[in-house]
């Protein structure tokens, strides 16, 4: 692992004084991250210009089609006439588990802490494992996740991030997402980005034939026959209640959940770039933020972890509640998990 200390900034006092993780690179296969080194100055919020790779606009009708559907069969929960048809329970409650298994452990511990900044190490097993719950969120493969998120601590709030809000709140929480990105539409345009992750075959094949949206599928109709089986299993054989709690269960833990848990990582990269404060003098706007905390198991404190990128530590301060690190906390203690990345002294000094 390099190490690259930050540089010392003239004649400040220690508060001041510029922090960065000292590794900034990303596992075997990095990506060459620049040092943090200009704080905020030089960005203007107001004029800060899409990515050139964007340009000119272009919509991937595919990623609006899907998107869209999920988000429209989500709403039909919250349709008044349809409201006490589809809402039960044991959807409800499968959905908040659903948060945090696939959400929780697949996003935020397995997309983001593990595969992008190897925060940790696991077995191979529960690394795939990861990446599957991942997948179940509608948020794209593993290698195309991981790139973009390494793009974004590379160039975060500079003109080459894909997604900074600083060129307009919608562009960073969601036009990015569905516009296409010259260097992100294909395998071999990103490859450079996660060389380490394709390495194994595993995320290989996930990047051919969209595997991973099957993987989505799946997953969606596996949670839509459970949800029949439990109607089936209350009502005592009631076929029209098996129906009923299909369909609820579908809405709710697979269509609600979906769209609750891709808004939270979206809010990651809008609000978490715009609203809350700051504990270090990073390059970005990066800030942290105890909504977005809160609705992403720890996301929020999104300063931090630009000040530290490594760390699977996210929450710095005793009131910085960050449930992954308790997870992740965990799983070392019980032995499942090793070298944990921690914010470096220097950087918790930094404040
Ligand atoms: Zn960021
Ligand atoms: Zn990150």
């Amino acid at each position: 692992m390099s190490t690259s200390e930050a540089p010392a900034p003239p004649e400040t006092t220690p508060k001041d004084k510029l922090v960065c993780d000292e590794s900034n690179d990303y596992g075997s296969g990095a990506v060459p991250t620049e040092v943090m080194t200009a704080g905020r100055k030089g960005i203007d919020p107001q004029r800060l210009p899409l990515p050139e790779e964007t340009q000119p606009l272009k919509i991937m009708w595919r990623y609006v089609i899907v998107l869209g559907m999920v988000h429209l069969v989500a709403l039909a929960a919250f349709v008044p006439m349809w409201f006490s048809y589809l809402f039960t329970w044991s959807g409800f409650i499968a959905a908040i588990a659903g948060h945090f298994l696939f959400g929780m452990f697949g996003i935020t511990i397995g997309y983001h802490r593990l595969l992008t900044h190897r925060g940790f190490k696991c077995p191979k097993w529960m690394e795939h494992t990861l990446a599957m719950l991942g997948m179940c969120n509608l948020q794209d493969s593993p290698a195309r996740w991981v790139a973009i998120h390494r793009m974004h601590h590379q160039h975060s709030d500079h003109q080459p991030d894909p997604h900074s809000p600083l060129a307009n709140f919608l562009w960073g929480h969601v036009g990015w997402v569905v516009c296409r990105h010259k260097d992100l539409d294909k395998t071999s345009h990103y490859e450079r980005y996660v060389r380490d992750l394709l390495r194994d075959r595993f995320y290989l094949k996930l990047e051919r034939k969209d595997g991973w949206f099957f993987v989505f599928l799946l997953h969606g109709l596996v949670i839509s026959l459970i949800g029949g089986a439990v109607g089936y299993g209350v009502s005592g054989g009631d076929w029209g209640q098996a129906y009923r709690y299909m369909l609820s269960w579908t809405v709710w833990a697979v269509a609600v959940r979906t769209v609750f848990v891709l808004h939270g990582t979206w809010s990651v990269n809008s609000l978490s770039h715009l609203f809350g404060y700051r504990n270090y003098e990073t390059r970005d706007h990066s800030t942290n933020n105890w909504l977005v905390a809160l609705i992403s198991h720890g996301e929020g404190w999104h300063n931090n972890h630009h000040a530290t990128p490594r760390s699977a530590r996210h929450g710095h301060k005793w009131y910085e509640f960050d449930m992954s690190w308790g997870i992740i906390r965990f799983w070392e203690m019980i032995g499942l998990i090793s070298d944990v990345q921690r914010p470096t002294k220097a950087s918790v000094a930094g404040k």
